[in-house]
């Protein structure tokens, strides 16, 4: 049986090779260990864990990041999709 937490791990490392083994606000290089779970629709806000809502960012833009949705806060760094 594997854990739930070598799931989650390559869950993340998937997602970072997705991104180029970058953070996806500030594009700043990262490795797994200061790669953070991000996600688009906060879970408090009934985002889920799924792919489909997470991308990963460094532990600085998670932090500053907080609970906000991701549109606000690429809106809040200047940066748009695209
Ligand atoms: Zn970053």
């Amino acid at each position: 049986m594997t854990a739930p937490s070598v799931y989650r791990r390559r869950k993340k490392m998937r997602l970072l090779m997705a991104q180029g083994g970058k953070c996806f606000y500030c594009g700043r290089s990262i490795n797994l260990l200061g790669a953070t779970f991000d996600h688009i629709v906060p879970k408090c806000k009934g985002g889920t864990l799924r792919l489909s809502n997470a991308c990963i960012a460094c532990r600085k833009c998670n932090q500053a990041k907080g609970a906000m949705p991701q549109a606000d806060y690429l809106k809040s760094i200047g940066r748009t999709y695209g």
